[in-house]
């Protein structure tokens, strides 16, 4: 029997660094991502060479039908394993000002950071509920604590997501399962590889943008024994970037 965790959006960025630090606490990884084989496969071997265990499980976090059949399948022909810690780390953003934006930018960004949540995280909660362990951590966003202009699609997400933390944490606290937030700030990844980082760290307190290391640190904690009697919190990484 293996104990797992599946990070969703664990092919790059952020999410390839919580593969690495939930592998170096033993647990077996399961990475989700939708179509990056390639940098899927670099994550896959980082895990690996820290002596990891690591599966690859692509499907589309914003697609129910999908989420249900791939990731319902593996839980169904694992009887045996547990998923012990849930990351739900998959997201995207779309910007435009909201007098500009059209509905596809809103329903996508919404679907893929909020929906995914409730599909995935109810597929994956009954196991935890009768193991009375689990551990849920949502990747949420300073844009959500604060609301970001040219965001509202994200923030609205991001906030909802904030909100669902905080409501499930509360149903889910006495059988030993704990849901918290981690809100980062401006992180050196693929996302924000247009941004400029050198005019916008002017704002942040740090002077940098973070590093996927920073963010996945806290995730490891609050997926630690150590970190049961916190739930329901937004932990935020920003550099002291606060409103
Ligand atoms: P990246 O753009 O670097 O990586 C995004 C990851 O999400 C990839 O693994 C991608 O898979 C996956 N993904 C995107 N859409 C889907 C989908 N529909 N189904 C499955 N997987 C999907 O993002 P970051 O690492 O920067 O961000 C990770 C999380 O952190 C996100 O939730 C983001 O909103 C949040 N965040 C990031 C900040 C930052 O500054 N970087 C700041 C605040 C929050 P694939 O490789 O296949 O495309």
């Amino acid at each position: 029997m293996a104990k797992y965790a599946l990070i969703t959006g664990g092919s790059r960025g952020i999410g390839r660094a919580i593969c690495l630090q939930l592998a170096r606490s033993g647990y077996a990884i399961l990475l989700n991502y939708r179509s990056n084989e390639e940098q899927a496969l670099v994550t896959k071997q980082v895990v690996t060479d820290a002596g990891g265990h690591c599966e690859l499980l692509p499907f589309d976090v914003a697609n129910k039908t999908d989420v249900q059949s791939v990731l319902g399948e593996w839980i169904e022909v694992h009887p045996e394993d547990s998923l012990d810690i849930l990351v739900n780390n998959a997201g995207v953003r779309k910007d435009n000002l909201m007098m500009f934006m059209p509905d596809e930018e809103w329903d996508e960004v919404l679907t893929t950071n909020l929906d995914s949540f409730f599909w995935v995280t109810k597929l994956v909660l009954g196991n935890m509920l009768v193991n009375r362990f689990g551990r849920i951590i949502n990747i949420v966003s300073l844009s959500g604590v604060k609301g970001m202009p040219g965001q509202t699609n994200y923030s609205a997400a991001k906030a909802g997501l904030i909100g669902a933390t905080k409501a499930l944490a509360q149903e889910v606290a006495r059988k030993g399962v704990t849901v918290n937030a981690v809100a980062p700030g401006f992180i050196k990844t693929d996302m924000t590889e247009e941004l400029d980082e050198k005019a916008l760290s002017v704002m942040i307190p740090a002077r940098r943008f973070g590093q996927p290391e920073d963010v996945a640190h806290i995730v490891n904690f609050l997926a630690s024994a150590e970190a049961g009697y916190i739930t329901g919190e937004v932990i935020n990484v920003n550099g002291g970037l606060y409103t």
